[in-house]
């Protein structure tokens, strides 16, 4: 049987070739893998238009060491980090400052709700002691698009610092760093640019990270002390992951072959409406307005219909190939599926019809959530 669909924020289903770009071993010290390495942080680097400004530092580990590492390394110890959270991977950075010791001020708001520039706008004005806003691109809780660009613009405007988790948008959601000035963007390998997991990246303003020497608390996800290492030797500080880099170089030639981060948001964009447009025709509802929908993955309420459970709905669908998630908000019984990997057109219309048999195994007639039942 063929390897299932995964329909998950990452770990995603890849392209062959990336996985096929791992049936070789490397030597780290080799030129020929420093060349990969070189090449990957120069990539991603003009992915964001970050050419000259920015320095691209790898990361060992999955997306979460990379955006310890931002933290640790360019939020200085006396900081204090302003964190609107509408999400689990907001409130995730809140808890590494508290590992850190690092003073972070949540901003609470509802799970389905963004952000508003004017509300940052008078929070920044009223609290001059906060020097930066850590931010979530797409907050993969949800799925909502937490619409940076103009809140980037509240953070320039208030000379305040920017910290950005574009972890599950790089790559498909634009960022442009000539615009939005970031100090430090943390990427992972595994989502977006359709990479195996194993290794993060962090954009790092030049300035900053240079200034950065002797903040990190952690030896291993100190950013500066990997990057000193990398210019110097061309080398990881400690053991790379080597395949999940050679299989990430042959993504990134896929995501340049697809027409890079517009075609790439496009094809997703696309999966996202055949998806939301066949599901709401069978009755179900989404949890976000289309206006804050991103095209990285869609959280849908459970049917009201007592027949349904998320587990049987799960078993059923994987059993015919697809691999969905759970549900990661508090506040209603969901579930997610996600529209980001190699995945096309094709597989979605495919999906719709699966799920039609798998509604039918469950005996579920009525697709509305409990309360709008
Ligand atoms: C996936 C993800 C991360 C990192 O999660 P890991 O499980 O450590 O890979 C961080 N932020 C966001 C928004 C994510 O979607």
């Amino acid at each position: 049987m063929s390897d299932p669909i995964l329909l998950t924020p990452g770990p995603l289903t890849t392209s062959r070739s990336t996985k096929e770009a791992m049936l070789r071993d490397w030597g780290s010290w080799d030129s020929s893998f420093k060349a990969v390495t070189a090449r990957i942080l120069d990539r991603l680097t003009k992915l964001a238009e970050g050419t000259h400004a920015y320095a691209c530092v790898p990361m060992q580990g999955s997306g979460t060491f990379a955006v310890e590492a931002m933290i640790g390394t360019l939020l200085p110890r006396d900081g204090k980090v302003l964190v609107p959270v509408n999400g689990a991977y907001c409130r995730r950075i809140v808890e590494i400052c508290r590992y850190l010791g690092r003073t972070a001020v949540p901003l609470e708001l509802l799970e389905d709700q963004r952000l508003a520039p004017d509300v940052l706008a008078e929070r920044l004005a009223h609290d001059p002691t906060i020097t930066h806003v850590a931010l979530v691109q797409c907050e993969t809780t949800s799925g909502i698009d937490n619409g940076i660009h103009e809140l980037a613009k509240v953070i320039t405007k208030a000379g305040r610092r920017l910290l950005l988790d574009a972890i599950s948008a790089f790559g498909a959601l634009p960022l442009d760093l000539r615009t939005v000035s970031a100090d430090g963007v943390a990427i992972s390998a595994n989502k977006c640019i359709e990479g195996v997991p194993g290794a993060g990246f962090v954009l790092c303003k030049r300035d900053v990270l240079a200034a950065a020497m002797g903040t990190a608390h952690s030896l291993s996800l100190d950013l500066h002390a990997q990057w000193m290492h990398m210019e110097k030797t061309g080398q990881w500080r400690y053991t790379p992951p080597t395949h999940v880099i050679a299989a990430f170089d042959q993504a990134l030639s896929l995501h340049e072959q697809e027409g890079g981060t517009e075609a790439r948001g496009a094809r997703y964009r696309q999966n996202c409406n055949i998806l939301v447009t066949g599901m709401r025709a069978r009755g179900f509802q989404t949890l976000l307005p289309d206006a804050l929908q991103s095209p990285i993955i869609v959280t849908f309420l459970c049917p009201g219909d007592a027949r349904f459970t998320f587990s049987k709905f799960y078993d059923l669908l994987k059993s015919r190939g697809f691999i969905i998630y759970p549900g990661k908000i508090t506040a209603a019984d969901t579930f997610r599926i996600g529209c980001i990997g190699q995945v096309h057109a094709e597989d979605m219309r495919r999906l719709l019809t699966v799920i039609d048999d798998c509604l039918r195994d469950m005996g579920v007639t009525n697709c509305a959530p409990a309360l709008a039942a």
